[in-house]
């Protein structure tokens, strides 16, 4: 089994391939390096997980690919290709046209992606627009998903407008218009970080499900890690803009290799059973994301920190097939460098 993934990993293209990704943020104090070096790939019908701390540029991460950043962000190298064509390059026309089609996004607050003043009808015909079908049949496909992600009498529920909806149902909503044009690739930025721990697990079952009825893959950026756990294949680690360690969700989850990962994972070794719904406190201090990096970006807190890890950052080593890291460490294992 493992090894035929790995055969598909190697041969297939991923669905989404992020290179080298740098984006700034321009700000009265100056530019803020959110993103550095960010590269990651998606493969085709994987759920991949990110994870970090507050601030780690996760959801700046996934509004790049949405190509949803605020006025004052700018790309200032890399490349995000999907099913091989480069986001970046393409027009915002043909970008906007990306969305809702071959992309879709779930927000923390469902009520960012609803409007309140229409019918949850009316939303879930006007998110079909790339599809030739008539508005009858469109809606039928609107209340067969709504049955589908279990909003109880749909028929009439799909008249009623978002404020009649309690948050869980509003999410569930969201969910049933986010893969109700049967995305490539879903986004989800903390999809469930505003609901309550059962009505998470509902969620996360839910995607799981949808996720492998219709194929698509998925970018779920969650705080709680025990969620990741549940619903990801592969899981991405953020720190201070950086990609620090990726790999599979079990390799990364018990053989650990970057210090900021296992500091996260001994802060609670059982987290993968216990059901954690935030991360684990670090102690020391966040670096300052304003002007130039020198060094390792995780030195001020690294309990492994030597005089290199202060000048020179670390590249990314490869550990066993699947699993990159980076560290200086991982130079001393003799580890292949990527
Ligand atoms: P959280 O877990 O709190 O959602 P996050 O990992 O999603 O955090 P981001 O919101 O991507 O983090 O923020 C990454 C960095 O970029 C932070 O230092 C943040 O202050 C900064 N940042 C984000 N949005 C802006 C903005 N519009 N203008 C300036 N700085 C921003
Ligand atoms: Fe710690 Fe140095 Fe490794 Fe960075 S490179 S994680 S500071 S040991
Ligand atoms: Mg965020």
């Amino acid at each position: 089994m493992r090894h035929d993934r790995l055969i598909r990993q190697t041969f297939a293209r991923p669905l989404l391939e992020i290179r080298d990704l740098n984006v700034d943020f321009g700000t009265p104090r100056g530019r803020i390096h959110a993103l550095r070096d960010v590269s990651l790939d998606v493969p085709a019908s994987q759920v991949i997980g990110i994870v970090g701390e507050s601030g780690s540029g996760k959801s700046t991460l996934v509004h790049t690919v949405m190509g949803l950043l605020p006025d004052n962000a700018a790309v200032t190298a890399g490349s995000i290709r999907l099913e091989g064509e480069d986001l970046l390059k393409m027009s915002t026309r043909a970008r906007r046209s990306l969305l809702g089609n071959r992309l879709s996004m779930i927000f923390q607050d469902p009520m960012t992606a609803l409007n309140p003043v229409r019918t949850i009808e009316s939303q879930m015909i006007d998110v079909q627009h790339h599809d030739k079908r008539s508005r009858s049949q469109k809606s039928a496909l609107a209340l067969e998903m709504l049955h589908r992600v279990g909003i109880p009498d749909p028929q009439s529920r799909i008249r009623g407008f978002p404020h009649q909806f309690s948050g869980g149902m509003r999410q569930r909503v969201c969910i049933a218009m986010a893969l109700l044009v049967k995305p490539a690739l879903l986004v989800a930025d903390e999809p469930t970080t505003a609901l309550d721990a059962t009505l998470e697990v509902q969620i996360i079952h839910l995607l799981k499900e949808l996720q492998k009825e219709i194929g698509c893959s998925i970018l779920f950026v969650s705080h709680h890690l025990g969620a990741v756990a549940e619903l990801c294949d592969r899981v991405a680690v953020m720190y201070a803009g950086e990609v620090v360690e990726q790999g599979e969700v079990r390799d990364i989850f018990h053989n650990p290799a970057h210090p900021y990962t296992r500091a996260l994972l001994e802060c609670d070794p059982g987290l993968v059973r216990k059901s954690r719904r935030t991360l684990p406190t670090i102690p020391g201090e966040v670096p300052n994301l304003l002007g130039r990096n020198v060094g390792c970006i995780f030195r001020t807190r690294c309990r492994q920190a030597f005089n290199r890890c202060l000048q020179e950052k670390p590249v990314e080593y490869r550990i066993g097939v699947d699993q990159i890291a980076r560290c200086h460490l991982l130079e001393k294992e003799r580890l292949v460098s990527v």
